[in-house]
């Protein structure tokens, strides 16, 4: 009935299936109400459960501790570039960026609006091919926060060890969203966009250390304000009602599938069998990232030349395979493997490239 096709797609990407058809069973007559969830109002007693049990979920699926606050936020993890300035640099303290790629470039342009910002670490000078170790890192008096995207969804490149530093850490890990667990004592906020293994496009999911809201800065616009946001539960004005259903969806199956030790492994089994595919290929297939940065969500691989990269991305989407192109911005093959995506794409993947290989070299 389906016709469901390897979706490698970096975002908005795929989603579990079972989550897709449960919301497509319940979409029109939601729970006997006599209509949709999109259709009532988000003060309701329907609505209302739906955003607690999402906000409850996420706290326990993603092993987050009683002293962080969980917010829905729309403006996507884009937005969130800008109130973190807004609203955690007073006057004087500089917020720390590491560059590590073109999300965090983004961060570091839009921050510079608000406040003092510095790159402690710039791996412009190693093309992004790594993330910095600690002793990389060049910190600043009066740093109020260092800034780090976990995972360059287009460089293809992660944290594999966090960075020790004196001051708290904010985490941009759209990319890689509870698929591995955060030593939340060196955070004080992480953010993302849901839309890449967390649930469709339309809001931020941000959990915020609840200590740092009394600290805020209160001279910027109303819905901009993290603890106006926190005080209102993120009902401050209409949430992003779909959103919240289908993300509570997504949680309650990441929960059923063994929660995040179980996201993390699979995502683990996938990279490595993917990389190793790359590695294996006599240097037909090449990786450009250090082997110890290596995202685990975002496999960035190269062709001996364009000409067939072209041809690979055309064969595959006849072999069903789809979105593997690279970021326009770096050109060459993504392929990113979300926690939703079965590990039987990935298999099917490099069978392909097995095949492609033989016949193309
Ligand atoms: C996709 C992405 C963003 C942008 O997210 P939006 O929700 O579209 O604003 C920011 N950071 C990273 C690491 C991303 O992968």
């Amino acid at each position: 009935m389906t016709n469901r096709k390897h979706n490698f797609s970096a975002g908005p990407c795929t989603l579990p299936l079972e989550v897709l058809e449960e919301a497509q069973h319940e979409f029109v007559d939601y729970q006997g109400a006599g209509m949709s969830l999109i259709e009532m109002s988000h003060r309701g007693a329907h609505f209302d459960t739906v955003a607690n049990e999402a906000m409850s979920l996420a706290m326990e699926v993603f092993e987050v501790p009683d002293d962080f606050s969980v917010l829905f936020l729309q403006g996507g993890a884009i937005l969130q570039f800008s109130m973190i300035p807004m609203n955690l640099l007073h006057n004087g303290q500089k917020g720390a960026y590491v560059n590590s790629g073109t999300w965090a470039k983004g961060a570091i342009t839009d921050a510079k609006q608000y406040g003092e910002v510095y790159t402690a670490w710039d791996g412009a000078e190693t093309n992004y091919t790594r993330m910095p170790s600690t002793e990389d890192l060049q910190m600043q008096d009066n740093t109020r926060y260092l800034h780090i995207t976990t995972n360059e969804t287009i460089g293809g490149i992660r944290f594999a060890d966090w960075p020790e530093v004196d001051v708290p850490m904010i985490g941009d890990m759209s990319s890689e969203y509870m698929a591995r667990p955060i030593p939340w004592d060196k955070f004080d906020m992480i953010y993302g966009g849901a839309q890449k293994n967390l649930g469709p496009a339309g809001m931020a999911v941000v959990f915020i250390r609840k200590s740092i809201l009394e600290h805020t800065n209160q001279n910027i616009g109303r819905y901009l304000r993290y603890d106006i946001q926190e005080s209102k539960g993120s009902m401050f004005n209409t949430p992003p009602v779909f959103p919240i259903y289908m993300f509570g969806k997504v949680l309650k199956w990441m929960k059923k599938e063994g929660g995040l030790a179980s996201m993390e492994a699979n995502a683990s089994k996938k990279s490595s069998t993917l990389y190793t595919a790359i590695d294996q290929s006599g240097g037909y297939y090449n990786c450009p990232v250090e082997v110890a940065s290596r995202s685990h969500m975002n496999v960035v691989f190269r062709l001996p030349s364009e000409d067939l990269e072209k041809k690979f991305l055309s064969e595959s989407v006849n072999e069903g395979l789809l979105n593997l192109k690279g970021h326009r911005s770096v050109g060459g093959c993504r392929a990113s493997i979300y926690n939703a995506l079965p590990y039987e794409s990935v298999i099917a993947l490099t069978q392909f490239m097995d095949t492609f290989k033989a016949a193309n070299s």
